[in-house]
């Protein structure tokens, strides 16, 4: 950010008096430009034994499999968002009385939280978005594991494979990190059943 959106003046990088953090501010407009963790919200639509897929027709990870989900709007709830996602990227249309909340993840590394809603699909009615290459129904055994494009859509889909097995899918959250060795790790943090083991999480210093 070089310029303030109200008054077109040349802002400037600091910390506010009475804060704590690197801030751009309008010193012209005495406004301060707050940047906070972006939300993508999306489903994993079920219908029976399969789930639904999408393979990307954009970067990054072209060509690599998704779930449906994508930034939310202005102006919408976190369902709301994952519902148009889901319609605007496998053309699949789920009813928010067949969504519930499954998984939250936090990403502070780069500053996103996601949220995935399972969606239990009516019909098997679906064509890929302008996003999609193509969306497809699969199996477990048919899972392309090591062709998913995002660490969140590996771990919803564990999740959700694990939970059939019990045939109860408690709401997760967990939190995403960079290993020194640069690779994500998920930690769970919170979680809605009592069986699950929550590994307590330092506080950030
Ligand atoms: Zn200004």
């Amino acid at each position: 950010m070089k310029f303030c959106q109200h008054c077109a003046a040349p802002v400037v990088h600091h910390i506010p008096p009475g804060d704590d953090k690197l801030r751009y501010c309008c010193l012209q407009c005495d406004v301060v430009f707050y940047e906070n963790p972006r939300n993508i919200v999306g489903t994993l639509p079920v219908l029976g034994d399969r789930v639904l897929l999408c393979r990307r027709a954009i970067e990054p990870r072209y060509g690599l499999w998704t779930l449906p989900a994508g930034f939310l709007e202005n102006g919408e709830t976190t369902l709301q968002g994952a519902i148009r996602e889901t319609l605007e990227e496998a053309g699949a249309v789920v009813l928010p009385e067949d969504c519930s909340l499954y998984t939250l993840f936090n990403l502070p590394d780069i500053n996103q939280v996601y949220f995935f809603f399972l969606a239990t699909l009516r019909h098997e009615d679906f064509h890929p978005g302008v996003e999609s290459l193509e969306v497809a129904l699969l199996r477990e055994d048919e899972i392309p594991w090591d062709e998913l494009a995002f660490s969140v859509v590996r771990v919803t889909l564990e999740q959700y494979f694990a939970d059939r097995r019990d045939t109860r899918f408690p709401v997760r959250m967990f939190d995403l990190r960079h290993t020194p060795q640069r690779q994500l790790q998920a930690t769970l943090t919170s979680s809605s059943s009592a069986s699950d083991s929550i590994i307590p999480v330092p506080a950030a210093s």
